[in-house]
């Protein structure tokens, strides 16, 4: 999934569980439980349905996300300056995981968890930062060690058996005549509308369950109550 995904799944996990000692692991092991559910990764058969390069449909698709999630964030955020900056980093993070090579990735997030670091020092905030790091981990360390690439592949949904196939294949409908022709059926646009919004829902609720205050755990330094 996307690196915003992750990283906001994992500051959840260390919000129900703050504990760094066990939060850490589990939001680290959350990357493969996320990355095995079906989410839109079909750049290809859109840039054909927009008559676009694959980079451009790439783009294309993070632009429409930004400009409706962006917002939206922005919103549950609102009241509380912790998970303004939690979800400007969840945000920051899939920038950051573009950049080509580990270390220059591993760089990246470093400098943008020390950052956002230096900008609120709360227990809350530290805790959420060490969780969302570790959760988004596995894609910083790509192309760094082959077994763990594979372990990392293999624990990854099958892209080509999206859930339009399974769509395609339970209605007993044609296979298009080739994968390009994808985003042109209904079951695939069915099937990347379901995967984008079953991302979407756990993008944005991580980062809502962070305005929540958790059994035992500090109060947030600028919350009003919820
Ligand atoms: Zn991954």
């Amino acid at each position: 999934m996307a690196p915003t995904t992750h990283a906001a799944v994992g500051a959840a996990i260390a919000h129900l569980c703050p504990r760094l000692g066990i939060a850490v692991p589990i939001a680290f092991a959350s990357h493969f439980l996320l990355d095995s559910i079906f989410h839109f990764e079909a750049f290809f058969p859109l840039s054909q349905l927009l008559g676009t390069t694959h980079d451009e449909a790439f783009w294309f698709m993070g632009l429409v996300m930004a400009v409706i999630l962006v917002p939206a964030m922005a919103w549950i955020g609102r009241k509380n300056h912790e998970v303004r900056i939690m979800a400007l980093y969840c945000f920051a993070s899939s920038a950051a995981l573009l950049i080509d090579g580990p270390l220059f990735r591993l760089a990246a997030m470093f400098c943008l968890t020390v950052g956002a670091w230096s900008l609120i020092r709360t227990p809350n905030v530290v805790l959420w930062l060490a969780a969302a790091f570790a959760a988004t981990s596995p894609d910083v360390l790509k192309d760094l060690h082959k077994p763990f690439d594979r372990f990392h592949s293999f624990m990854h949904y099958e892209g080509a058996d999206d859930l339009g196939y399974w769509l395609t294949r339970l209605f007993s409908l044609p296979e298009p005549d080739w994968f390009g022709a994808r985003a042109t059926k209904w079951p695939y646009l069915t099937g990347y509308a379901v995967e984008i919004a079953v991302e979407t829902a756990l993008m944005l609720g991580g980062l809502w369950l962070l305005t929540k205050r958790a059994r035992g755990a500090p109060p947030t330094s600028t919350a009003k109550p919820t």
